[in-house]
């Protein structure tokens, strides 16, 4: 009988409680978050060892994170990509994490957007939104910030993370914003160090 209840209640918590992210610590996990697309996005951030890890700093288009990120040291300034967009060996997603994962574009964020609910969110002590699909799996994004220089004062403040798209000012590309209270997408100068959150297509 003791047995029965224990089973039971188990049973009633697997309910309640479906697998929210990751099955175990061996991140990077794709989340099928029950998207249209049926595209999966990344458990963490690249260079980020969990979900709450704020990870890596890129500017647009480079490989590596770096001490200074201003114009003087972005080492793609006044290069332009093929269809205004981040594929395959530009892709630091790509590269690092091997071929199935891409930077997101401007309609993938857009659709994470649409068909999720963000709510703000302290997970370990990071603030950050969380991205909860109709499938009741969801996604942290950390608020890692933005590097100008040697400065990152909205680290814990707000999240900025690159699309791959290019804008037409060659200077600048789209990126996804959110605070504690608004999401968006916006265009910034390219040497700005920003988060990359990869995903995978179907
Ligand atoms: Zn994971």
């Amino acid at each position: 009988m003791k047995k029965t209840i224990i089973i039971s209640l188990l049973m009633l918590a697997a309910v309640a409680s479906p697998a929210q992210t990751c099955p175990d610590s061996n991140h990077p996990h794709a989340i099928d978050l029950g998207l249209p697309s049926g595209t999966k996005w990344a458990c963490c951030n690249m260079g980020a060892s969990s979900p709450e890890d704020y990870g890596s700093l890129f500017a647009f288009g480079e490989m590596e994170e770096k001490e200074i990120y201003d114009y003087r040291t972005y080492y793609l300034r006044n290069v332009r990509f093929q269809y205004e967009t981040i594929v395959d060996r530009s892709d630091v997603a790509y590269v690092k994490w091997g071929q199935e994962w891409h930077i997101p574009s401007p309609d993938q964020f857009n659709e994470l957007k649409d068909n999720c609910t963000s709510e703000w969110k302290v997970v370990k002590g990071v603030n950050g939104r969380v991205f909860k699909g109709k499938n009741g799996n969801s996604v942290f994004l950390p608020a890692a910030g933005k590097a100008i220089a040697i400065n990152n004062e909205s680290k814990n403040k707000l999240g900025n993370y690159w699309t791959n798209r290019e804008h037409w000012e060659s200077d600048k590309a789209f990126y996804f914003f959110f605070s504690n209270s608004s999401t968006g997408q916006f265009d910034g100068l390219k040497f700005l160090g920003l988060s990359i959150r990869p995903i995978k297509r179907k």
